[in-house]
């Protein structure tokens, strides 16, 4: 029996165990991340942001997932990322995505409340889970820009309050980590993180999670993330896969062998992340 996404979370965050949410944008990453979490048997999110949902339809991704959660005989979480649009999100929750996210750190205090419960009212009706972000994460998130020094970093009373005002099931912190590729090494704040988990009973999610030591990314964990999300790491690997097939294979038009390579680096690069963030012992 397939468990509800929400206990999936709910028991990572009591283990203290980073559970990957990795973002797809292609029939190919879909299927090699899944491909690697039945290799090693463990659970992984699969996001779709912004990007893959203006280029092929959401119906068309949510097949392949859910063809794939056959083929493979495996639990398949489909998670919407960065979501501002509550048509969007409306479509989602009834089309069976697991778990959505509504994106409102770009709004005042009082509207991100008003609009995130208006979301978890419209997933409640089909027991889908809620992600809700506060503060703002620096970096580049599909259009969004956010320069470091606007970033501020989350308090634990704020995500409490949040939390409780809102009824979301995830939040979405600034601890610190940005979107997209980092310049320099981030600081992350753990003394935060622990301060925050310890305020309220709600998973955390760590957006930004591509490029950080693997140090960094274990004491966060421990420290209290639950959710993990990696985008950019993740389309680094695929897309230089295929660059270096193009460089060494000359035949331009060998779409699959390109392709092939692509999912090679991938599922190293998953795999390498699962065994880091330790949902279980590998
Ligand atoms: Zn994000």
């Amino acid at each position: 029996m397939k468990k509800h996404v929400r206990n999936v979370l709910l028991e990572a965050r009591e283990k203290r165990h980073g559970l990957a949410a990795f973002t797809v944008q292609n029939a190919e990453m879909i299927k090699t991340v899944l491909k690697v979490s039945k290799e090693l048997t463990d659970p992984v999110l699969l996001m779709l942001g912004q990007k893959p949902l203006q280029h092929l339809d959401m119906e068309v991704l949510i097949n392949i997932a859910r063809t794939y959660e056959d083929l493979y005989e495996i639990p398949v979480y489909l998670h919407l990322d960065h979501s501002r649009n509550l048509d969007q999100i409306q479509k989602a929750v009834n089309l069976g995505f697991d778990s959505v996210m509504y994106d409102g750190s770009h709004l005042s205090w009082e509207e991100n409340i008003a609009n995130t419960k208006k979301v978890v009212a419209m997933a409640q009706a089909k027991d889908v889970a809620v992600e809700a972000e506060i503060g703002k994460i620096a970096g580049v998130e599909d259009d969004v820009q956010v320069r470091e020094n606007e970033a501020y970093l989350t308090t634990p009373e704020e995500a409490k309050e949040f939390a409780e005002l809102t009824g979301a099931d995830w939040l979405a912190v600034s601890i610190g980590t940005a979107h997209g590729w980092y310049r320099e090494t981030p600081k992350l704040d753990y003394p935060r993180i622990e301060a925050i988990r310890k305020a309220g009973r709600i998973p955390l999610v760590m957006h930004g999670g591509s490029g950080l030591p693997d140090g960094a990314v274990r004491q966060a964990i421990k420290a209290g993330m639950t959710k993990i999300n990696v985008d950019t790491e993740l389309r680094r690997a695929f897309m230089s896969g295929v660059s270096s097939s193009l460089s060494s294979n000359q035949v331009l038009e060998d779409l699959v062998g390109h392709f092939k390579v692509g999912e090679e680096k991938l599922a190293q690069t998953v795999r390498e992340k699962l065994k880091l963030f330790g949902t279980k012992e590998h």
